[in-house]
């Protein structure tokens, strides 16, 4: 059963789905991977009927802990105060810091189709929706101090409550601590050294904890949560699941204090991104915006979606990790939508990474997408809806400069300079790394592409042949054409490729490669041995052959084209000694 499925099969009644964030600086793209695993479920449990709501917090209330990198001087003086009460740095619209930070996550919400109930710690406070939890939980803070030392072996002195102040000095909130609560009212000091990272004012005082006063640290506000709205999934990352972790703290309180079961956990392993670069000093490629800006949203969902949420999620931003993402998506996409030959768990990753069912369209493979859009001198758009035959349908049109935004942004931020293919305007100097077989091969391609039909696939089927012909191993001669047009091993589907491109340029450029045909013959003839023991074993198979002899300096072959049942042309050659008549090598053949 996919994963979704067996979260639903769970369930019973309405449920209520919870996540949240704390949006102290550029929202990571690590926090995609809940807020996709959760609408996945969301979305599963409305399919099946189930009645659902998606609850989204953020966490405006906790202290400002660590500055957004590079913003020092505007940040400092505020740390420990609520995210809430602090200034949006320069140039902001955003009335404060967490609003300045959700703003921009919750635009990739709205791109990846994530529709969430938000709601903001501040005014869950404010408003007093918390009170009745808060008192419950300051009356039991013995309860409290001995689950964390039951269940996290922590110690809490008798004197610490599970409350923080907003000190009335100073505005800080990550700096006070509780030591009494009595008659409505929690006392509280601000204190310089309770945390590292800020600074108490000393302030002491005596304060109702509701209203917005305060707020709960956070285990406990986790099960403020669950007890009030009350939450009955709530999946949490699997540094938080840990046995004695924080999520099971916050279980055993709820227990101890409300009675009560905790939401169903959907323990989720992290969302990696491959390499090193991604914290480079561009301060490109970490955060979710970026993420957003690179992968189409139904791409993004689908590599989220497919991945059950216990397997860590390492999605390589290089060019490999990318076209390997599209064309999964892209295979998915076929199967589905025109094969129709997926399996029930490809077609519920594919159904939930496409937000809006769209049908079966076209979605140009993004390997030879992003080769086009690196030609200065091609329009992709207009290239690809020329060759397309048909009109494309706003849905291709729109999937195709999707595909082409991709492109770009993968060039311009992620991709390494080999990596980054350039249509060669001469030839390359690195062309001598080529063998002469590999020249051979380019040179009869060179030939053959005067009588090829322009299109992807009889290109395609005319590098195959003239493989078999020169011969050589496809992965080489492919090799071979990557090398000469772009200067790298490896390219989009060389039959593609040609056709976005001229015939006179291809056929110049594979034959002005230099040949040393003794090489050539030396590295591709067979002993007259080593062709009749392939003879004999091909014999079934063989429809027809005929022959030639080849002369130069060096010596003659013997060229034998030998045609398969299957139609294909396969070429053997043999070295003829001076001494020897062809015939009599071929009638040592037959
Ligand atoms: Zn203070």
């Amino acid at each position: 059963m996919f994963w979704c499925e067996e979260v639903a099969a769970q369930c019973h009644g309405p449920q209520i789905i919870n996540d949240s964030k704390t949006p102290s600086g550029r929202v990571h793209v690590g926090a995609l991977r809940g807020v996709l695993i959760h609408d996945a479920i969301f979305r599963t449990l409305r399919s099946k009927g189930i009645e659902a709501k998606y609850l989204f917090g953020v966490d405006d209330y906790d202290p400002l802990d660590e500055i957004p990198a590079g913003k020092d001087e505007h940040f400092s003086q505020y740390l420990g105060q609520p995210l809430c009460n602090v200034p949006a740095p320069d140039g902001s619209d955003a009335t404060d810091m967490a609003e300045h930070y959700m703003g921009e996550f919750w635009g990739v919400f709205r791109e990846l189709g994530v529709e969430v109930e938000p709601y903001r710690m501040r005014d869950i406070y404010r408003s007093g929706r918390f009170n009745n939890a808060i008192d419950t939980i300051l009356r039991h803070a013995d309860v409290v101090r001995r689950v964390y030392k039951e269940v996290s072996n922590s110690d809490r002195p008798p004197t610490w409550y599970p409350f923080q102040v907003v000190c009335e000095n100073c505005g800080r909130i990550g700096t006070t601590e509780v030591f009494a609560y009595n008659d409505g009212k929690v006392s509280y000091r601000c204190r310089e050294d309770l945390v590292k990272w800020a600074r108490g004012c000393g302030n002491q005082g005596s304060v109702s904890p509701f209203d917005g006063r305060g707020k709960l640290p956070w285990k406990l506000e986790w099960v403020a949560k669950w007890i009030t709205f009350p939450v009955t999934i709530e999946g949490a990352g699997k540094d938080h699941s840990t046995k004695g972790g924080s999520r099971d703290v916050a279980s055993a309180c709820l227990r101890a204090i409300f009675a009560k079961e905790p939401p169903a956990n959907v323990p989720y392993e992290f969302f990696l991104v491959g390499g090193a670069k991604m914290s480079s000093s561009r301060g490109l490629g970490a955060s979710a915006r970026d993420m957003a800006d690179l992968l189409p949203p139904e791409v993004l969902r689908f590599l989220m979606i497919r991945t059950k949420p216990n397997s860590p999620v390492n999605f390589d931003v290089n060019e490999d990790g990318i076209v390997k993402l599209f064309n999964e998506f892209d295979r998915y996409h076929t199967r589905v939508t025109r094969d129709k030959n997926a399996t029930p768990d490809e077609a519920l990753v594919y159904q939930l990474a496409e937000t809006r069912q769209k049908g079966d369209y076209f979605l140009p493979n993004f390997q030879l997408l992003s080769t086009l859009a690196q030609m200065p001198h091609l329009d992709p758009m207009l290239e690809i809806q020329k060759r397309h035959g048909a009109p494309l349908t706003e849905t291709e049109c729109h999937a195709l400069e999707r595909r082409l935004k991709s492109a770009a942004f993968w060039v311009e931020h992620y991709a390494k300079e080999e990596e980054k293919t350039r249509l060669q305007e001469s030839l390359p100097a690195s062309h001598v790394t080529l063998s002469v077989t590999q020249y051979a091969f380019l040179q009869r391609l060179g030939g053959a592409l005067a009588n090829v039909a322009w299109e992807d696939d009889q290109l395609q089927a005319a590098v195959f042949e003239t493989a078999r012909l020169t011969p050589i191993d496809q992965p080489l001669a492919f090799k071979a054409i990557y090398r000469v047009l772009l200067d790298k091993d490896a390219g989009p589907k060389a039959g593609n490729l040609f056709a976005y491109l001229e015939r006179a340029f291809l056929q110049k450029r594979f034959l002005e490669v230099p040949l040393d045909k003794a090489i050539f013959w030396k590295e591709t003839a067979l002993t007259q041995e080593q062709l009749v023991e392939w003879m004999v074993l091909q014999k079934p198979k063989i429809a027809s052959y005929e022959h030639a002899i080849q002369s130069a300096e060096c010596g003659h072959v013997l060229e034998l084209t030998v045609t398969m049942l299957d139609g294909k042309k396969h070429m053997r050659r043999v070295w003829l000694p001076e001494s020897v008549e062809s015939t009599s090598v071929l009638s040592a053949l037959v």
